[in-house]
């Protein structure tokens, strides 16, 4: 009875979780007097975030993607450079590469729709071979699945090239014991709306390099010189996190671990309803979502199938327009970069991986403030089409 209240309205894909801690938060921020990019909640949600990521540096940012674009220019890329890049990811990490002048090149994705490393070394042998000046490697934990860092950093050393995480979807995860943003020479994060958490809008640049964080700041203030009259040898950015929005990040780092429990919990309710379904499977298994004790586990940000239309009666559209009509989002898979029509023109090492992906996958409902009640109308609506067949 109570299930049904709850779960009435739109189910969305993976909306903000804020409450009362939260509000609490950007008032204290408030009448603090800090209202500026700059303060003591920006200062004090570095040193947490930093110190929950394993690093020890943060930089609070307006944004995932200024902190790739930092990362990218801190690492010298510029004009006239190849960046090696995952396919299978928002455009946000492709459009940093581009703000640098430097020239993306698209890797594709292996069954769990991460960077295949085979492709990556393939990739740059080839770039190499035509002469490319490939600059660094930007990998993307796609959903929250966090890279195989062990093969693509062997492959990177190799080559003296730096890897830039794009951690944007994986705060919280870890692989071999690790959190996600402490591998790369730094690892962008993001807080977006929809993201495993939030300051509505915002992101950070993680590293151990003392001297790597002070630059992002500087750049990130407009390249503002120490004189008394504001001296600039440098084109810079506006690019740092509010007083406001990083009390409203301190809030959501104290909840991080509850929310990462909760998304991990849709995972394992998903995972028991496709046992059911012929067909139909996860995306990204294994997860390490039912063992805590795993070293690698994902934070299981969005949770996805993938759909075999001839084993499963259906596809992927179809299963979408049956949960849109039940007032449930659901999203195909990014679109993938090489497929852009903005992007296209770039080269791309490809195997069809990711194409395949974006044409069987769907991600499901996955956010931290979805109800028991509103999960199980989206399984029951899931399982009810599917029966339907
Ligand atoms: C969200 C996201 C970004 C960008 O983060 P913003 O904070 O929205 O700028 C970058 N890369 C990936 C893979 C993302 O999902």
């Amino acid at each position: 009875m109570t299930t049904v209240l709850q779960s009435a309205g739109p189910i969305l894909l993976s909306p903000p979780d804020v409450g009362a801690a939260e509000e609490a938060a950007l008032l204290r921020a408030f009448r603090s007097g800090w209202i500026a990019p700059l303060g003591p909640e920006v200062d004090a949600f570095e040193a947490e975030l930093a110190a929950r990521c394993g690093r020890r540096e943060a930089v609070a940012l307006s944004s995932g993607t200024a902190a790739l674009h930092l990362g990218l220019l801190n690492l010298g890329v510029g004009p006239g450079q190849v960046v090696l890049t995952s396919t299978l990811t928002f455009a946000a990490t492709t459009n940093a590469i581009h703000y640098t002048g430097a020239e993306p090149v698209f890797v594709d994705a292996d069954a769990t729709g991460s960077m295949n490393p085979e492709l990556l070394a393939a990739a740059l042998s080839a770039e190499q071979a035509r002469g490319s000046e490939v600059t660094a490697i930007v990998p993307v934990d796609l959903f929250g699945k966090v890279v195989d860092h062990a093969a693509i950093g062997a492959i990177a050393a190799r080559a003296g090239l730096p890897v830039l995480s794009d951690a944007a979807e994986s705060l919280g995860a870890t692989r071999a014991g690790r959190p996600a943003p402490a591998y790369g020479v730094a690892a962008a994060v993001s807080f977006n709306g929809n993201k495993i958490m939030t300051t509505s809008g915002g992101g950070a640049l993680l590293t151990d390099d003392a001297e790597f964080a002070a630059r992002t700041r500087y750049l990130a203030t407009q390249a503002k010189l120490p004189a008394a009259h504001y001296e600039h040898s440098e084109i810079g950015y506006n690019y740092r996190l509010s007083n406001l929005l990083a009390g409203l990040g301190r809030a959501q780092l104290e909840r991080l671990e509850e929310m990462l429990e909760r998304r991990r919990r849709w995972r394992r309710g998903y995972a028991a309803l496709v046992a059911e379904l012929p067909g139909v499977r996860l995306l990204g298994a294994p997860d390490g979502a039912d063992d805590p004790a795993a070293p690698t586990r994902d934070n299981c940000w969005l949770t996805s199938v993938l759909i075999d239309p001839a084993q499963a009666g259906f596809d992927a559209a179809q299963l979408r327009l049956a949960l849109a009509a039940e007032q449930i989002e659901s999203r195909p898979l990014w679109k993938p970069m090489h497929a852009q029509p903005v992007f296209a023109h770039h080269r791309s090492y490809l195997d069809g991986t990711s194409d395949r992906l974006f044409a069987t996958g769907l991600s499901l409902p996955s956010g931290s403030a979805l109800t028991e009640g509103q999960f199980a109308r989206v399984t029951d609506t899931i399982t009810r089409f599917a029966e339907r067949g």
